[in-house]
């Protein structure tokens, strides 16, 4: 049967059709409608009756949880979406079951399934970006864990009466090590606001540039080491937009094996394959 994956985003909704082999066979995008609801249903219902074939599987990318309580969108930056049964509008208007996922969850099963974490069983897939999230993946499955928040390593405390965070708590990662952070970390350092992508390129030898990096390392290989400790991972594939710097796959990775708990450790950590496509083939493989 040909599957259909929507990947809805902030900017933009895309829109896919793999046949069985899991083949492109269609390909669509429009700009997501800003604040509205009802239009962002219109939009994904039209964008799926373009590509549709009959029968078909049809699974959701979302920014945001989805509340194993409710069934409603929670903690989503696409703010017109919280608290909306988007499932349930969507089966209403497709006329059938869909599939539904947060982007980090379809993040891990796109990359265990046809990226870099292919042919691994167990996948701790990792969102760095403008937050910080992640999925588990089991013999390409997705493991949502009783709550649905398995995989939620942004919002565990890295350090306690730290950084205080949207979500209520004190010293959690995302806090720390999220592009947003990092930024403010540097402007912080150096009285300098600037993006990521110049800081990166512009980092040099100076004390200032020293003391932001090895900051940057600490965190990450501590928050990471507490997921190895924990999950024991086959593999941690990095996605993002804070996945592009280049030194988390060589100092970044031995900051980790640093701070694991055990005397072998060499858990590859990898650069994603999919970039930006891994929501959209992620939503399509949920079945
Ligand atoms: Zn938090």
């Amino acid at each position: 049967m040909n599957r259909i994956g929507i990947d809805l985003g902030g900017t933009k909704i895309e829109s896919i059709l793999l046949d069985e082999k899991l083949s492109v066979l269609e390909r669509k995008r429009m700009p997501t409608p800003k604040n509205d609801y009802t239009k962002i249903l219109e939009s994904i219902v039209n964008l799926v009756y373009e590509i549709k074939t009959e029968p078909c599987k049809i699974g959701v990318c979302t920014p945001g949880a989805i509340s194993k309580k409710t069934g409603f969108i929670k903690n989503s930056n696409t703010q017109c979406l919280i608290d909306k049964p988007l499932k349930e509008d969507l089966e209403a208007r497709l006329g059938q079951k869909i599939s539904m996922e947060n982007d980090a969850n379809c993040f891990a099963i796109a990359e265990a399934t046809m990226g870099s974490a292919k042919n691994f069983d167990l996948v701790f897939g990792v969102i760095m970006g403008t937050g910080v999230g992640g999925g588990i993946t089991i013999n390409g499955k997705i493991h949502s864990g009783r709550t649905n928040i398995a995989g939620e390593w942004g919002h565990h405390i890295l350090h306690s009466n730290g950084h205080k965070c949207y979500c209520g708590k004190n010293g959690c990662v995302e806090t720390y090590i999220s592009g947003p952070a990092l930024e403010k970390q540097w402007l912080e350092i150096t009285g300098k606001s600037q993006p990521l992508i110049d800081i990166i390129k512009n980092l040099g030898n100076d004390e200032k540039s020293h003391l932001w990096k090895s900051t940057f390392l600490t965190n990450f290989g501590r928050s990471l080491a507490n997921v190895i400790d924990i999950l024991d991972p086959d593999v941690i594939v990095l996605g993002g937009g804070v996945s592009n710097i280049q030194f988390l796959y060589d100092e970044g990775r031995d900051s980790v094996y640093e701070n694991v708990f055990s005397d072998l450790i060499d858990t590859p950590i990898l650069q994603n394959k999919l970039g930006d496509s891994a929501g959209v083939f992620g939503a399509s493989l949920l079945y």
